[in-house]
């Protein structure tokens, strides 16, 4: 099956509806690894468009805060801020969806979590020794997550646990070895690696090809609907620098 990988939306629809145009044809069924709403200003909009498409979706950390099923004293004020009023605006539906969400899939050769398999809603893996403690915590070769919002894949290199972290070339086909890998497609809605595209990926799942790709949107676009929200203008800014 041709998959499209998205995750952490984070609620900018622009950048959502520009990953699925720029992949128009190329999917037959999406799996969306967590964090839809949070942050951006199109909770309800993001959430909906997801549910129209045939897909799966994971529970993320801002899904969660944002049914108020965690402590949010943790998060910064302006996260705070984009949390409350994303669940002021959330309709009902909307929650009974993200309330329904699972923390882990199991799909074939692959595991899905959002942060990570040992902490599936909270780990962040950001370097090849975090990787390396959590390929025990997965049966299959190959596990996807996001939560970062920084595309990566961590390649187990010898049979000692040895990883290395490989950057992403994007439009270029990855033939999946066998080497156990976990796989950080990056954030379609708000990245973090000093690119602004949205971020995401493709994945034939019989042929076992991988493909990253980058896809810039109009980020001026949601900014404007942010600023109406009176939404904090760090988290305005960072979308057009991705940080
Ligand atoms: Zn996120």
């Amino acid at each position: 099956m041709r998959i499209l990988i998205i995750s952490d939306i984070h609620a900018n629809l622009t950048a959502f509806e520009q990953v699925l145009q720029d992949a128009a044809n190329q999917w037959d069924y999406v799996w969306c690894l967590g964090d839809v709403v949070g942050y951006g200003p199109d909770p309800n909009e993001s959430v909906e468009l997801l549910r129209s498409l045939p897909h799966l979706c994971l529970a993320g950390n801002h899904d969660w805060a944002a049914l108020g099923r965690l402590d949010i004293r943790t998060f910064n004020p302006d996260a705070r801020k984009a949390v409350n009023w994303t669940r002021e605006t959330l309709t009902p539906e909307n929650i009974a969806y993200l309330e329904a969400l699972p923390t882990t899939f199991v799909l074939g050769d692959y595991t899905l979590a959002h942060g990570s398999p040992r902490e599936p809603v909270w780990e962040y893996i950001l370097e090849p020794l975090i990787a390396a403690i959590n390929f025990s915590h997965f049966e299959t070769p190959y596990c996807l997550v996001g939560h970062t919002h920084q595309p990566v894949i961590y390649e187990m290199v010898s049979d000692q646990g040895d990883t290395e972290a490989i950057m992403p070339v994007y439009r270029q086909q990855r033939q999946l070895n066998g080497r156990r890998q976990i796989i950080n497609p990056g954030s379609v809605g708000q990245p973090r690696d000093a690119n602004p595209d949205a971020a995401y990926a493709l994945l034939d799942t019989e042929r076992g090809i991988f493909e990253p790709r980058r896809i810039a949107y109009n980020v001026s676009a949601v900014q404007k609907r942010m600023r109406k929200y009176d939404m904090p203008e760090r988290l305005i800014a960072r979308l057009e620098h991705g940080w």
